[in-house]
């Protein structure tokens, strides 16, 4: 008997150290880039961006990416991202909508034991008060379909939802990570075709407006239907939404994936992942202006233009 519990005590050690490693830094390892055609300049006016901050998720630096530490708490910020065009007004993602209490009943039982989130209002309520009806918006393009990111559908009835086709089938497929986008219906899903040519280093895109303005590209990995989209505004400034394939900045700039744990939750395909992060560390050593947003990082939505700021 004592033997096995000595057997048992070695067994937990291993595991607990080998669990503790995955936490450990690694960096991912970056080939020399290949140089990337810049598209042509964009050149119409009053295309404008504006961040939307709706809800936070307290979490640690080192559940993001590989050597962030236990002890940093990291605000993960939800929201969307409003692109404010002569042609439309598109918003990407939604942030928290007044029903996330009742929906993060539905998240996994870990999410639920260890998560702490805070309530902020929501993009409808904002985009109200900054006068903007949102029945007037074009559409809603998102990211991915996780519950996080469609939360504020609710909020946002009869408004089109701009998915690929790839997206659409994870909506459907039953999985419990699409469990919210499916139960909002699926009614208002729009699909898109990649029918552009290559775009930035990836092989196909949408662009919205034709101007590109607004060029999305497949990004799968985090989700079966994950998408960038690069945004670029009439000041020249050139954005990139990059999802969840980082949670926060240093998983593009180290470039360091996501713990074990976490991409294990998360991610539908990590090593997908693990070639976006390095192609986007790449992208962002050609093009040293390019402003990489992940969608939760909070640091970097509160150096964006803001709703209701002028
Ligand atoms: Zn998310």
């Amino acid at each position: 008997m004592k033997r096995i519990l000595q057997l048992l005590v070695v067994v937990l050690v291993i595991g607990l150290g080998a669990l503790a490693w995955t936490f450990t830094p690694a960096t991912l390892p970056v080939p020399p880039a290949t140089a990337v055609t810049l598209p042509p300049a964009m050149t119409t006016q009053g295309v404008e961006i504006r961040a939307i901050l709706a809800g936070k998720m307290m979490s640690r630096a080192g559940m993001a990416y590989r050597g962030g530490s236990m002890l940093e708490e990291r605000v993960f910020g939800m929201g969307g991202i409003l692109v404010q065009h002569p042609r439309g007004t598109l918003l990407f993602d939604t942030g928290f909508g007044s029903a996330v209490d009742e929906q993060f009943k539905m998240t996994p039982w870990l999410m639920q034991e260890t998560a702490r989130y805070e309530k902020e209002p929501t993009v409808a309520a904002q985009l109200q008060s900054a006068g903007i009806s949102p029945s007037s918006l074009t559409g809603v393009v998102l990211t991915h379909a996780h519950w996080d990111h469609v939360s504020g559908l609710v909020d946002l009835p009869g408004v089109p939802v701009f998915v690929p086709q790839a997206e659409l089938d994870f909506i459907n497929s039953g999985d419990p990570a699409s469990a919210l986008a499916r139960q909002i219906g699926t009614k208002n899903y729009q699909v898109y075709d990649f029918d552009g040519g290559p775009y930035l280093g990836f092989e196909k895109s949408h662009d919205f407006f034709g101007d590109g303005s607004v060029v999305v590209v497949p990004a799968p990995g985090h989700t079966p239907g994950s998408i960038f989209a690069f945004i670029t505004t009439s000041d020249g400034r050139r954005y990139a939404l990059i999802g969840d394939t980082a949670w926060q900045s240093e998983g593009v700039d180290l470039p360091a994936e996501k713990p074990w744990l976490s991409r294990t939750l998360v991610d539908t395909d990590p090593a997908e992942v693990r070639a976006l992060l390095i192609k986007l560390h790449q992208l962002k050593q050609s093009l040293p202006n390019l402003i990489v947003v992940p969608a939760h990082d909070r640091r970097v939505w509160e150096t964006l233009p803001r709703l209701g700021a002028q």
